[in-house]
């Protein structure tokens, strides 16, 4: 079977977010044809968009996959719904588990459902951190190292909080 390896990231600000994002993580490790190689530590992120919500609880993983992107992405929605994710409201609005694939191999995708890379990942240091921690020598789709990308985002309001749990 064809294999790829993607990077998801992961944040909630619901409820028990850390444990959303720990339950994600095991969620994500029993998904068919897929293997969880890493996952980042949890990091704590002010809110991006409305600002009366709590902070979220952002992480990111490294899975190895036979699952086409679009399946993935099915797959990824299940696990939100399963951990309660309501879909309706403000954009960027309070959820408890939001699973945003942000690299599938070296796919370029632009469809209705999937844009991958995805689209946030240039400016949004909760992603581009963990991304860092666990890939710290990748090369980002502009060719540039991501230690760059790391280095001209802005680090206010992110706090490493601890590693993900042993798996
Ligand atoms: P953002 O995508 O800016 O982080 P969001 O995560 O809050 O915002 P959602 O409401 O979770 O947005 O998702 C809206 C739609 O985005 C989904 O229905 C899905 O079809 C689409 N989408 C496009 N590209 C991706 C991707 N790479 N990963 C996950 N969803 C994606
Ligand atoms: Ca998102
Ligand atoms: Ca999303």
């Amino acid at each position: 079977m064809h294999k790829e390896r993607a990077y998801i990231g992961l944040g909630s600000n619901m409820g028990e977010a850390g444990k959303h994002i720990e339950s994600a993580f095991l969620a994500i490790a029993e998904l068919e044809h897929t293997r969880l190689l890493r996952t980042a530590s949890l990091y704590q992120s002010a809110p991006m968009g409305p600002q009366n919500q709590p902070d979220f609880i952002n992480s990111v993983c490294l899975v190895e996959t036979g699952l086409e992107p679009e399946v993935l992405l099915k797959q990824l929605q299940q696990i939100e719904n399963d951990h309660g994710r309501e879909r309706k409201g403000e954009r960027w609005g309070p959820r408890t588990l939001d699973l945003d694939i942000l690299l599938y191999g070296n796919y370029e995708i632009d469809t209705d459902i999937l844009t991958i890379p995805h689209s946030g990942i240039a400016d949004r240091e909760f992603v581009l951190v963990p991304l860092f921690e666990i890939a710290p020598n990748m090369v980002m789709p502009d060719g540039k190292p991501i230690s760059q990308w790391v280095a001209s985002c802005s680090l206010d309001g992110l706090k490493r909080l601890r590693p993900s749990n042993e798996l």
